[in-house]
Formats: C-alpha cells, structure tokens, sequence
C-alpha cells in the first residue's frame, strides 16, 4: 500500500524546506524527499535583507541570527567604467537589516530541521524517479531510498529539485535564458583580506574583461573567502581554450583588484564550475503539481536573488496549496495567480541584472538611474522616495520593491492622503486591502451601492486578526471561493477577516 500524503515535496533546499516547513505548521500532512544527505555542498551564499520576513515565518530567523553567519551590510562594486569602488548599504533604505552570507551546507540543515521540527516528514538519501500520473493529474511520486523502491501518493506534488530541473525536463518545458549564457567558475580561499569599518561582510563584486567577480567572506575566523568568476559569452571561447582552472587563475591575477585582496589567500577548495542556470519553465503549475525555486526558475547570481526567490515564493506556493486543499475547485485560478506573481518577481529581477551586465560602459548614476526605471512612474512609498535613484537601487537589490508591491502601496499612500491620515500602520495598510477587495467583490456581485469606506477602515483598526493561512487568488470571478474568508494585504501577507468583520459586512449586503 502506497502512504499517502496531502502533499509531496521533491527536494529539501531553501525552497523545498520553506514550502514543508509551512504547510506542517498549518497541520497538512508533507513529505519531503531529499537525495542527498544533509549537510550537503551547495553553491549561493550570499542573501538579502528580504529574507528575514521568510525566515520569521518559518520560524528560523533567530537560529540564522545565533549563528556565525557573516553580516552582510551590503555590497562593494568596483563595476563600470569608473574603477573607483563604491558601497551601498540596505541601512540606507529604511533601516534595513544587514543580511547574511552563509555556508550552504550549514544554513540549508538548519531550513531542513526546522521543516522536520515543524511536523513534515523528512527522507533524505531519497532519490524521486518518477512522478506518476493519472489522466494528467499527478497523483504521486515512485522514490528510491537504501536500495528499496517507494510509491508515495499525494493530493499535490511539488517540484523543488533545484537546477536539476525534474520536471522540467522530463515535461520538455524549459526555456534558457538567451541573456545569460554565462558560465560560473569558484573556489575558496582561506585568509583574505576583509573591508573595513563598516564595509565588512559586504559582498565585493569586480568585473574583468570577460564579466565579473564575486568575494563574499564567509567566516572572520579564518577569513574564508569565495571567490568566483562569470564569464560572459565573451569569454567562452577563451575558457574553453585554457580550461576553466588556468582561465579561473589567470583572470585572477591578471585582475586590477582581487591579488592585492589574495595577496595572502591560500586556495583551499577544487575549483568548480557550472553552465546553463539562467532560464524558466513555461508553465510553473499543472494538474496536481507545482514548480518553486530554481526548479521553476533561475535568472543569474548577480544581486544574490535565487535563496530570497526560492523561499519567498515557497511560502507563496504553501499559501497556494493550504488555500486548495481545503478548496479543490479553484486550482487553476490559484495556480496562476502563484505563476503570474512569481515571474513578476522573476522579470524584476531579470531586469535588474540585464541594468548591471552592462558593466563596462557605465557610471554608478547609471545603475542607480537604471534601477529607479524599473519601479517607475517612481518609489511610491514616503520614506523610500526622498533620496531617489540610490534608494531605489537599494530597494530593490534588497529584494523588496517588487513592482506588483509598489503598485499597492501607491495606491494606498493615496488613499492615506485623501483621508488625511498621518500614521502608517501595518493594520491600516493591510485595512485597506482588505476593503478594497470587499469593495471589488460587492461590484462582481452587482451590489454596486454598497461600499464600506475609509472612515470605517480608522474605526476598526487594529481589529483584524492576522493568520497568515490562506492564498488568495484575485481572480477575475471570484464567485467560485469563499470569498469572505481569504484576503491578502500588499505585502503578500494572508488574511482572515475576524468574526467582527465578517458580521460587518454581512450587515452590508
Ligand atoms: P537547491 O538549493 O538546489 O535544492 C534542491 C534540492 O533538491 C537539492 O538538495 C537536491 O539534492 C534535491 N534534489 C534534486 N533532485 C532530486 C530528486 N530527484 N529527488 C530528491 N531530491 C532531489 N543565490 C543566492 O541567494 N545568493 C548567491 O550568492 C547565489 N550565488 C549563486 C552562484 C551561482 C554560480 C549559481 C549557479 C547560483 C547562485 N545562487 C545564489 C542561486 C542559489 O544557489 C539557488 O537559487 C538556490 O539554491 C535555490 O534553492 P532551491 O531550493 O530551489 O534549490
């Protein structure tokens, strides 16, 4: 007899640990299978502020702050066509924290015991091979573990293999990024130089004639440095020539930067290399299954974005399926909500790293000009606003001005106008949203006088109870879900409307 599960995960990397930590945590019954044992090597060490509003909750935030993860103050680039270095720092931007840059092997063990710790059962040395399918629908998965084949079933499964692509491949279905045709080159070093003052702990990035480099320092003890290269199409051909170990060398050396940095480094790691990550799936979701993390997709390691997407849209993805399994019928439209807001993340952040591969040409104004493009007409929120394109290149290399988040915001710094309000709280930002959606489904349903406005929304804030349980879709008939009792403020946060409010605007109709 197959075991049967609400839900399936296959892989327990950031992604796959953050969606079976969720789902466990709200009661769903998760298994999450893993090939490797933990702890495991694994390439992405630096993250973003934005992190930590996952790693909350996920409940991991204050194990991540104990360790001795390197803080992350922010970034050094000695990049474009000034070779002066400059720094920026995520404290400019509203006081962000300074993130980490961590050892992949220690940091994902503690995502994948907190997933064990919060209820999903964890196999690891659990190799999937097959998804299996019935009428199109996936249904379960055929693993092998010690030697035995398992067949474990499941009401949803969830592709979360990383660059392996399980699905991807096996489905045919996807597309490699023609900007990004990049190849990677790393290795590590032990005692190199460290930033100063503030500076230390930031991530320096260094281009060179074929693309660039990064220096993230990952232990002050011993001063563990990686150190890998980019190479751009434009290096290929001189890579292939040398072979990645000589090229990695060379363009070290020949760097204007990095051998003072390694004057005295000692290399302590086998220099690695790997090609083909830049892509995405065509569809993220089908019948029964899901794609998160770099088994959906991946855009490229410049501005550190794959842990933050990875686990950002995890929780995204477990919103989705907690909202499904207990109401089946709007797959489809949950399911493409979670596709069209995770390539929305995806796109910015593509578009932020095609502003910064244009490396020799530009001044650091550039950049910053290039960035606050992208969230235009311009930041829309007060304190983020005031000092212009810096701050919205700062935003955004934070992970946090999403455009789609902008939008919501702006709309509610107007509102906050027309009221003459002059406090801005979580509860009043999210009040807003969750009126306005009443508002919107009033109108689907024809009640076109009814209306609750913001004189109502001041009266009753800080009297929404906040659970962060359910997805919601905003779909453009929302007739089909139970529309009373999933809402989602703008900063993807999910909310119940509390016995008060329900009786509100039950009142209304
Ligand atoms: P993974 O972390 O790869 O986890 C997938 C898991 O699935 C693995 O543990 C694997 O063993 C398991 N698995 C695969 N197939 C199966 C199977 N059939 N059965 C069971 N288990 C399976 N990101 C950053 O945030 N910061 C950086 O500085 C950064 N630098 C990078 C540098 C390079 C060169 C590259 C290529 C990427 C970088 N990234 C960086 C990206 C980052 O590594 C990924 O985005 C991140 O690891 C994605 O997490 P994930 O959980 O989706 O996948």
């Amino acid at each position: 007899m197959a075991e049967t599960y609400d839900v399936i995960v296959i892989g327990g990397g950031p992604a796959g640990s953050s969606i079976s930590t969720l789902l466990s945590s709200w009661g769903r019954n998760v298994l999450l299978l893993e090939k490797e044992k933990f702890p495991r090597e694994h390439i992405g060490e630096s993250l973003l502020p934005a992190n930590w509003k996952v790693f909350d909750r996920l409940g991991v935030s204050e194990k991540i702050r104990n360790t001795s993860f390197v803080p992350k103050p922010g970034g050094t680039f000695i990049w474009g066509k000034d070779r002066t270095p400059w720094t920026v720092y995520f404290g400019e931007v509203n006081g962000l924290p300074a993130a980490r840059q961590v050892k992949r092997d220690v940091f994902d063990k503690i995502l994948l015991d907190n997933a064990k710790e919060k209820g999903a059962k964890v196999k690891e040395q659990s190799v999937v091979k097959e998804i299996i399918f019935e009428e199109n629908r996936a249904t379960g998965v055929i693993y092998e573990n010690g030697g035995q084949t398992y067949e474990a079933k499941a009401k949803y499964v969830v592709d979360a293999s990383g660059q392996d692509k399980f699905l991807g491949k096996k489905l045919k279905s996807i597309e490699y990024n023609p900007d990004f045709k990049n190849v990677a080159v790393w290795s590590y070093w032990e005692n190199g130089k460290q930033l100063e003052g503030h500076d230390k702990g930031n991530v320096i990035y260094i281009t060179f004639e074929h693309g660039w480099f990064w220096y993230i320092p990952l232990d002050f003890d011993n001063n563990l440095i990686s150190v890998g290269a980019i190479v751009t199409p434009s290096g290929r051909k001189v890579l292939r020539e040398k072979g990645f170990e000589k090229f990695y060398l060379d363009a070290i050396n020949s760097s204007d930067t990095l051998p003072s940095l390694l004057e005295n480094a000692k290399q302590v790691a086998n220099i690695k290399v790997t090609k083909d990550y830049s892509y995405r799936n065509t569809n993220l979701f089908g019948e029964g299954w899901l794609m998160v993390g770099d088994a959906a997709c991946f855009v490229d390691p410049i501005l550190s974005s794959g842990v933050m997407l990875a686990t950002s849209n995890g929780m995204m993805g477990a919103y989705a399926l907690n909202t499904l399994l207990d109401e089946p019928n709007i797959e489809n439209d949950v399911f493409k909500r979670y596709e069209e807001m995770y390539i929305r993340n995806y796109n910015t952040f593509t578009a932020l790293c095609n502003n910064m591969y244009d490396t020799q040409k530009k001044s650091k104004e550039d950049y910053f000009s290039g960035a606050r493009n992208l969230v235009q007409p311009k930041l829309a929120h007060e304190k983020v606003d005031q000092t212009g394109d810096r701050q919205a290149f700062i935003s955004l290399i934070s992970g946090l001005n999403q455009k789609d988040t902008e939008k919501v915001i702006n709309n509610f710094m107007e509102k906050r106008k027309k009221i003459g309000s002059t406090h801005t709280t979580f509860n009043e930002e999210t009040m807003f949203m969750v009126f306005d959606h009443i508002n919107q489904n009033l109108r689907d349903e024809g009640k076109d006088n009814t209306t609750i406005n913001s004189e109502t929304v001041i009266e009753l804030d800080n009297r929404v109870e906040i659970k962060n349980e359910y997805f919601v879709p905003v779909i453009p008939n929302a007739n089909k879900m139970n529309k009373k009792r999933v809402l989602k403020n703008p900063f993807g946060d999910i909310i119940q409307l509390s016995p008060l409010l329900e009786n509100l605007v039950e009142s209304l109709k």
